[in-house]
């Protein structure tokens, strides 16, 4: 905080070192792209609410406005309209590279333009990164490990993704999002991070994104059946959003670069979460069976003893608390 004082007649500024985390440092310049969506915006609270200066760089193809309107009379607070597959020049300490979007109905929307965002979007914040020092932060997937043959899944399996599916445009341009991070890390000596993280849910998730946890939630709420994708025995393990931004931060300022899995390893079937939402919501609410999507990976589940071991690093809230919460949200946003 920096506060103009009078001292021998002459104005001086001093700054008063804020204290984080136990330690008096200055406040950090933060990039965030992908700020205004769902898992940005959480994000971008914390890192405010921590005392740093924050750029949100964002398209708004699935991010909202409302999701960082409470900033806007923060002085620390940026929000740039801007596409990461076009050059950017900024000054800043840390870029936390979230820009793509996240759920397979939007994602397959335009896969091309999907491609170009983890593709010539994550090397034109290499670029930044490499040209002002700054430390980087990919946010990767668990889609990485495709429709895994390893269960639960380290950092080590190298996956089992279709290069040719409906899904490529996402899992393929995480994969090479992760080969330019390493690439630069290697060649250029840019201090990168990667974060693979597992379904995460909750506030300010777009009501109709199509994601699991949404729809089920939207569905209870409107009183419409829970639409359960094929027979309903595949399994996702859900992460809620604060777990998420704690592991994010927590290895954004750590000395590893990963991968790390962030999720939670509480394993659910999408019957056995119907039920939750069931019992969170509506007791009544009926399931309707629809054809699955193709190349939807039949288990999910991460090993987080690396994320355990060296970030000190675990999951606080399990499924049954953070539902709620979400409801809260929606329930708003609906009615
Ligand atoms: P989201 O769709 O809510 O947020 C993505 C944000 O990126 C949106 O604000 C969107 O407008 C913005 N964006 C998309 N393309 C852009 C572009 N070309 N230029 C600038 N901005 C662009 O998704 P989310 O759930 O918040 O996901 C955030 C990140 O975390 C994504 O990279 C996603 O792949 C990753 N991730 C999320 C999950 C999850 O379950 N939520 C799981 C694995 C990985
Ligand atoms: N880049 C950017 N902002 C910068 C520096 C680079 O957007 O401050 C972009 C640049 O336009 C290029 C990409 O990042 O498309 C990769 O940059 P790099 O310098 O690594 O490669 P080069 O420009 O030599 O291809
Ligand atoms: N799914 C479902 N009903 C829905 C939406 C999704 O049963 O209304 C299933 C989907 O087939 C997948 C799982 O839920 O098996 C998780 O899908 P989501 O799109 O949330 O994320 P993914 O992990 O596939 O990226």
């Amino acid at each position: 905080v920096s506060k103009g004082v009078e001292k021998s007649g002459v104005q001086k500024t001093i700054t008063v070192h804020r204290l984080v985390a136990g330690v008096r440092r200055q406040p950090l310049r933060i990039v965030v792209t992908g700020g205004a969506g769902f898992v940005g915006s959480h994000l971008v609270d914390r890192l405010l609410e921590r005392g740093d200066h924050v750029i949100v760089i964002d398209n708004f193809f699935t991010g909202r406005k409302e999701n960082v309107m409470h900033h806007f009379k923060n002085p620390r607070f940026e929000l740039i309209r801007h596409d990461v597959v076009e050059p950017i020049l900024l000054e800043v300490d840390q870029i936390y590279h979230l820009a793509c979007p996240a759920s397979p109905v939007h994602y397959k929307f335009n896969p091309v333009k999907t491609i170009k965002t983890n593709v010539m979007g994550t090397l034109n914040m290499l670029g930044l990164a490499k040209r002002i020092g700054a430390r980087f932060l990919l946010t990767s997937t668990s889609e990485v490990y495709g429709d895994p043959l390893q269960h639960p899944q380290t950092e080590t399996y190298w996956g089992n993704v279709n290069p040719i599916g409906v899904r490529s445009c996402y899992d393929e341009g995480k994969r090479t999002a992760e080969t330019l991070t390493m690439d630069y890390h290697r060649g250029a000596n840019v201090e990168v991070r990667i974060a693979r993280i597992f379904n995460t849910y909750g506030p300010r998730m777009c009501i109709d994104d199509g994601r699991v946890v949404s729809n089920f939630v939207a569905q209870a709420l409107r009183k419409e059946p829970l639409t359960v994708y094929g027979d309903g025995k595949q399994t996702r393990s859900f992460q809620y959003v604060s777990d998420l931004v704690e592991g994010l931060i927590r290895l954004m300022e750590s000395n590893h670069v990963g991968p790390f899995n962030l999720g939670n390893p509480g394993e659910f079937t999408m019957l056995e979460l119907a039920e939750v939402v069931k019992e969170t919501i509506d007791s009544n609410a009926k399931i309707e069976f629809k054809e699955n999507t193709a190349d939807d990976p039949h288990k999910r589940k991460p090993d987080i003893t690396k994320a355990k071991d060296l970030l000190k690093w675990e999951p606080k809230i399990s499924l049954r608390e953070g539902l709620p919460l979400m409801v809260e949200d929606f329930h708003k946003r609906i009615f």
